[in-house]
């Protein structure tokens, strides 16, 4: 016999899942079958790749006994575990991130048990209503058998043992919080509830006590019943499942508490046969910007599970989409190589993603209500979109929704586009800070008094997105943080003189600050500030630059460009001055309080603020 610890982080999992988990403790269940149903599949999948046969029935069996001493054993005919992967599986933590996963849980979070299964911990989950637990495991094409047992605490042991032929039997010593599991109507409703649509038959068993005809009990009979529906639930038609089958489906398979927001199940028939079922979660998946996100929709050939972990079958910024594709024509033995590279699969992949972006757009139009709950969780990504999928760019376009002066909630373009006034040149928009930030920018007030609608780019990708995109329908996206919005309201005749005729005011004011700006411009356009900055066509705008910044990318660096009003006093004061002193304190001090109201911080705080207040003391 060999005794073992258990890895650090696995005794700091089962001490959580013992002591925080204990809110849903009957989901243990739900786990310990899907681990037999995975070991199906992957025996399924040898078997019809190296074209060797199967003996019996694939299946999941499940027994129980009652008394002093219960006891609840789940078995199945997979592929077994070998003595190394018994040590492997059962005595680490699969996926390295789950530690760290794990020391970021809030207290909240970890009264989640749906959160054991996303893990890859679900095994350990048998703790919670167990105090012992025997695992016996067959690799498939091994003749030896061993057994894994645990108290849960920080020790297992591996010893010799036997089993027919491979698969895994596990053997729950049930303690007071789990004996109530050893019993057949509380395990056949759970199975109903959380395991129906796995594709193996689960069989339990039991005895049932014999009559005579005057109802005396004369015996008893030892029973086996089927009891889930045995059938992958994407393969029914449509119109014998009902939305309940859905959920629970989804419920089950994605190790989510919430109904999806809306599926879509589609079977195409022609030239490429495949069935898919799609499902959107009520709540953005918790690892949607992480880049080692896991992938949710699984691949199925045939109805034999080929790979849950493929970040190709969709494209990343659908990676919040959950569910499953399954298809006739695929090779079952595909590798991820081979995967990348097949015209089917790629077909599907197009397919599926018109078939989503088509569904979205006609929930936008049918159910505005949803579509609302749908862009509050997944308008950022469809954004990535944007510069990720140029074939589907326009229907992109039409999904993503934006803040904006004019109205509350979200706007699409095609709403902005109705309320756009009849001379007006360009879709007007402006980056860089929360709602509020930029409800207040100084840029805003022309477009206000003109009564001209500006979209309000409050995610930190818009800038990068929308300078890709350029336009809609034909009409121009104008940042009004940008030197050229400005001309949209210039005649011909201006914009030439504004080309031609130097600004004597502005040249001093550029003289004074030198590098620190790119320009300085004469503004038409500012009412009721002194002065702003806005980009350079090409350039990055400030509040880019120090996102980049933040981000450790540095060599991004432009020099804005200030727009100033020549009507403030503060201005006019700069105009008629001849001090060098003031004029350069005073330029220096209208670049900063300019840079300050667009949220950016000036480069020299304190001599900022000296100056100001040299300024404010004369
Ligand atoms: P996950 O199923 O997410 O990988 P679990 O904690 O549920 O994580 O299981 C850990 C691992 O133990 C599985 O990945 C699998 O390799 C192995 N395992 C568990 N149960 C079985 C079983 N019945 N047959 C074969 N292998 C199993
Ligand atoms: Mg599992």
């Amino acid at each position: 016999m060999e005794r073992r610890q258990f890895k650090t982080e696995v005794s700091d999992l089962l001490h959580l899942i013992i002591h925080s988990l204990y809110s849903h403790k009957e989901i243990f269940l739900r786990e310990l079958i899907s681990n037999a149903s995975d070991a199906l599949d992957k025996l399924k999948y040898r078997s019809l790749t190296e074209n060797t046969s199967v003996d019996g029935e694939l299946r999941i069996d499940i027994s129980f006994t009652e008394g002093d001493k219960r006891t609840l054993t789940i078995s199945d005919n997979g592929i077994g575990m070998s003595h190394d992967e018994l040590e492997e599986n059962l005595g680490t933590i699969a996926h390295s991130g789950t530690k760290r996963f794990l020391a970021n849980l809030s207290d909240d979070q970890k009264a989640n048990s749906n959160l054991i299964g996303q893990f890859g911990v679900g095994f350990y989950s048998a703790f919670m209503v167990a105090d012992k637990v025997e695992v016996t495991s067959r690799a498939y094409g091994s003749d030896t058998a061993f057994k894994w047992t645990s108290d849960g605490h920080d020790k297992y042991t591996i010893d010799d043992a036997s089993r027919e032929s491979c698969g895994t039997t596990i053997v729950l010593y049930l303690n007071d919080e789990g004996k109530e599991y050893a019993n057949r109507w509380q395990l056949e409703n759970l199975i109903k509830q959380y395991s129906d649509h796995i594709a193996y038959p689960i069989y339990l068993a039991y005895d049932q006590n014999t009559y005579d005809d005057k109802y005396n009990v004369t015996g008893s009979e030892h029973k086996v019943d089927k009891v889930n529906s045995a059938a992958a639930l994407w393969t029914r038609s449509k119109s014998e499942l009902k939305d309940d089958d859905y959920n629970e489906f989804y419920k089950n398979a994605s190790y989510d508490s919430e109904n999806p927001l809306f599926f879509i199940h589609t079977k195409a028939e022609g030239a490429t046969e495949y069935t898919t079922l799609f499902f959107i979660p009520a709540k953005a998946p918790f690892d949607m910007y992480h880049a080692d996100y896991k992938p949710g929709v699984k691949l199925y050939v045939k109805r034999v599970y080929i790979t849950d972990d493929d970040k190709e079958l969709l494209p990343t910024y659908l990676r919040f989409v959950r569910g499953v594709i399954d298809s006739e024509d695929l090779p079952l033995n595909v590798s991820r190589e081979i995967l990348q590279q097949n015209k089917v699969m790629s077909a599907i992949r197009n397919a599926s993603v018109k078939k989503l972006l088509s569904e979205f757009k006609k929930i936008s139009e049918q159910n505005p209500e949803l579509y609302t709950k749908f862009i509050e969780q997944y308008n950022r990504p469809l954004k990535e979109g944007l510069y990720q999928d140029y074939a589907n760019r326009d229907e992109l376009l039409g999904l993503v929704r934006f803040k904006s002066t004019s109205v509350d909630g979200y706007t699409s373009l095609k709403e902005y586009k109705e309320r756009m006034q009849s001379d007006q040149k360009s879709i007007y928009y402006i980056t860089g800070g929360d709602e509020q930030t930029l409800k207040n920018s100084p840029l805003l007030s022309s477009y206000k008094e003109k009564g001209i609608e500006v979209l309000l780019m409050t995610d930190d990708i818009d800038e990068l997105v929308i300078s890709s995109v350029n336009k809609y329908e034909e009409i121009a996206l104008k940042a009004i943080n940008r030197s050229s919005a400005m001309e949209d309201f210039m005649t011909e005749e201006e914009k030439k003189q504004a080309k031609e005729e130097k600004s004597e005011l502005a040249e001093k004011i550029k003289k004074s600050l030198g590098d620190r700006v790119k320009e300085v411009k004469l503004s038409n356009r500012l009412s009721d500030v002194s002065a702003v900055v806005v980009a350079d066509e090409n350039d990055p705008t400030v509040q880019m630059q120090q996102m980049l910044k933040a981000m450790g990318q540095s060599g991004m660096e432009s020099a804005p460009i200030l727009e100033i009003n020549e009507q403030d006093p503060f201005v006019k004061r700069i105009a008629e001055s001849k001090d060098k002193d003031f004029i350069d304190d005073a330029s220096s001090v209208l670049l900063d309080q300019a840079l300050l109201s667009s949220g950016v911080m000036p480069k020299n705080p304190s001599e900022f603020a000296r100056k100001l207040h040299s300024l404010l003391a004369v």
